[in-house]
């Protein structure tokens, strides 16, 4: 059975970045996210190559959540000719206009700095590897700048969860809770009219089934069309783990040494969540009086989000803050809003937990941050999640014995932990058990945002499990839906 469309896939075809899908029916055309490549430099410069699609002819770009890899390259569209409307969730809306912002100011920053030779830089050194010079960089790409996003944001309009919203000829959208990050939503988009109606359903990045924090992703009752994102296809949680644990014996060794406690963490999900375990830890008793710093506006935008809107927390979180609670908050949390401040708490001397940005260690305040303490041994590094190999968390993992900051060489004296159990990702299971809650088996699945690894374990499961075949596509090749 088809329903007489397709679907493009123009990037996370078998990988996690990029996201970019192109739904034409008979009557419109539809974007779904226009994220950023993230990773290698190259995977970067593929950013400034525009995909292959009349973004004139479009009638709607939707976006599913306000990471970069799904929405970094929307203020690209005012120059690409589109003229639409761009759908998200009023809490993503909130979120866009900084992300864009910081986006677009992270792009001149590094193409004046790359110009004049004068980009900063950081290097992990493995046991016996010779220091070396700045790394290549290769051009930068100034994709957008503040105007762009100004004309890009007076084209969004933001719709509540669970509202049914008319976008294009024979198109509505609804946007389901994904249970991802704050303001992550799946499309609902119901296609035709009449009996004819059909309804293709975009997953976008799906929350664990059990978060501490955020509620989980809703169950759909049927879909004709199911695109599922697979970036934890072939992983399963260990249902032991507890990052509580693992974290409260961190403060504790960290407050009974008077530790500097460096936390990269990515702004928006990660960064809210390790704020929420924190504040359990306070609860319990367990902070032992140390400081939490959180150098990044945007997580701090992030926290305030959830206050907003709570039907994104968990259920019983979502009834504390409707009656005037704040689970996000305790005495020892502080966030730094400046540069001066974020350089103040480098010269502390009493201990403290700072989160910062990047979660990769690559870029943000982290890096300064760390070039100020990484070789004392009184710090510690927290990682967590997904590095990319060969990057400076990745080689930090693996027993980096020293440190490059443009120029200056350290010895890593800083001990380094590792915090499981804190992905923001649905795993295997949840991904089948989100498919085994649908009213009906979805007549047809697509499986993209993930490497291929990942698309062919869950695609195996939904097989053998649910009976579900599905569709792994590849990049720009059409898939008759
Ligand atoms: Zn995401």
């Amino acid at each position: 059975m088809t329903i007489g469309a397709t679907l493009e896939f123009h990037g996370a075809a078998g990988e996690v970045t990029g996201s970019c899908t192109l739904l034409r029916t008979k009557k419109a055309r539809i974007l779904v996210d226009f994220g950023m490549f993230q990773g290698t430099p190259a995977d970067e410069a593929r950013n400034a190559v525009a995909p292959e699609i009349d973004f004139r002819s479009l009638d709607a770009v939707i976006v599913t959540h306000a990471h970069i890899d799904h929405c970094g390259r929307l203020a690209m569209l005012p120059e690409l000719g589109f003229r639409g409307r761009i759908y998200c969730t009023t809490a993503t809306h909130e979120l866009l206009g900084r992300v864009l912002r910081s986006s677009a100011r992270l792009q001149r920053a590094r193409f004046y700095e790359r110009a004049d030779g004068s980009a900063p830089w950081a290097r992990a050194l493995m046991p016996g590897e010779e220091a070396g010079g700045p790394p290549e960089f290769p051009p930068a790409h100034r994709l957008f700048d503040t105007p762009e996003v100004r004309d890009t944001m007076d084209m969004i309009e933001g719709v509540p969860l669970d509202r049914e919203v008319k976008i294009a000829p024979l198109v509505s959208l609804v946007f389901r809770n994904a249970g991802h990050i704050p303001g992550a939503a799946s499309a609902e988009l119901t296609v035709g009219a009449g009996a004819d109606k059909k309804i293709v359903l975009f997953s976008g990045d799906l929350g664990p089934e059990r978060s501490a924090l955020l509620a989980p992703p809703h169950r759909p009752a049927r879909a004709d069309v199911v695109v599922v994102e697979s970036t934890n296809g072939e992983r399963r949680r260990d249902a032991n783990l507890d990052p509580e644990t693992t974290l409260a014996a961190i403060v504790a060794d960290a407050a009974r040494r008077k530790a500097k406690v460096i936390v990269p963490c990515f702004a928006l999900g990660r960064a809210q969540l390790l704020v929420y375990r924190l504040a359990r830890l306070h609860a319990r008793g367990l902070m032992h009086g140390l400081n939490v710093y959180v150098d990044s506006p945007m997580a701090v935008h992030g926290i305030e989000s959830l206050y907003r809107h709570p039907e994104y927390l968990a259920p019983e979180l979502t009834a504390a803050v409707r009656s005037g609670g704040a689970p996000l908050w305790f005495p020892e949390l502080h966030y730094v809003l400046s540069k001066r401040e974020s350089m103040a708490i480098d010269r502390m001397v009493h201990g403290g937990i700072i989160l910062a940005g990047s979660g990769f260690m690559d870029a943000g305040p982290v890096l300064r941050h760390l070039s100020e303490s990484i070789d004392r041994e009184d710090c510690v590094i927290v990682l967590s999640g997904y590095q990319p190999e060969g990057g400076f968390a990745w080689r930090i993992q693996r027993g980096a014995d020293r440190a490059q900051f443009s120029g200056k060489t350290l010895p890593v004296r800083a001990s380094s932990v590792r915090v499981e159990g804190l992905s923001g990702h649905a795993d295997q299971d949840d991904l089948v058990k989100w498919f085994a809650g649908f009213g009906e088996k979805p007549g047809r699945v697509v499986i993209n945002h993930g490497v291929d690894t990942a698309r062919a374990a869950l695609a195996a499961r939904l097989k053998t499990e649910l009976g579900i075949e599905s569709t792994l596509p590849a990049r720009a090749v059409p898939v008759e839906i």
